[in-house]
């Protein structure tokens, strides 16, 4: 099979959970979220969960030692997706080099683009399910208000969706993790899709610009 190893990136409040989802469903795609998975170590708090989560609180990366040991169990399949990794440059090169070790690449970025303005007005009325991580806000609004409609589990605002957070979130995504598009531009495998579409017109982009 051919091998898709595909980073979805982009502001907080972008839309990658969103658009992992229904690549995830529709396309098969591994979704892979180091976010989810420090969510779910901590509410099974193990000490992996609890360390992460003193960072992620407030709004910081979790230290690159942490984040890379904890994908690098996760990045199995041929058909990968990954959802907010790699964050910073020594991510990224670890990632190259988890990957070279079975002949495996990066074969596609998604770059979903958003201004700071919209992606904290959208940060901030977004809701969470507690229990499968599905995320709602004003484009997908659960049919019962604060319960997930897959799972019927409540739905709660994240605790770094506070507008303070979110600020120091984008700061550091613009500090960190945008210059990495840069890295991979030089690659040309960089997609540019515009994120402030509705979501199932952004879904339709990604489909085309991946080729699925
Ligand atoms: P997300 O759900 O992708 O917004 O991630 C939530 C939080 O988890 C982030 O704000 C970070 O604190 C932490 N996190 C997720 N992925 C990474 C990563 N690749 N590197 C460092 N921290 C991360």
């Amino acid at each position: 099979m051919e091998q898709r190893n595909v980073i979805i990136t982009g502001i907080q409040g972008a839309g990658k959970g969103t658009q992992s989802e229904i690549l995830r469903d529709k396309y098969g795609f591994k979704h892979i979220s180091t976010g989810n998975m420090f969510r779910i170590q901590y509410a099974c708090g193990s000490s992996l969960g609890i360390e992460a989560h003193k960072y992620w609180s407030i709004g910081a990366l979790v230290p690159d030692s942490i984040t890379i040991s904890l994908l690098k169990r996760h990045l199995s399949t041929d058909k990968n997706l990954l959802d907010g990794f790699p964050r910073t440059l020594p991510q990224a090169q670890a990632l190259d080099d988890m990957l070279l070790e079975t002949d495996r690449f990066i074969t596609q970025v998604i770059a979903l683009e958003l201004s700071d303005e919209s992606a904290l007005q959208r940060i901030e009325i977004r809701q969470t399910c507690i229990h499968c991580g599905t995320v709602y806000g004003s484009a997908k609004q659960p049919a019962l208000p604060n319960f997930c409609d897959i799972c019927t589990a409540p739905l709660i605002t994240r605790a770094d969706d506070t507008t303070e957070k979110a600020r120091t979130r984008i700061a550091t995504y613009h500090s960190q993790t945008k210059p990495l598009i840069q890295l991979y531009s030089a690659r040309d495998i960089v997609h540019h899709i515009d994120a402030s579409l509705p979501p199932e017109q952004v879904a339709a982009h990604i489909v085309r610009a991946l080729k699925l």
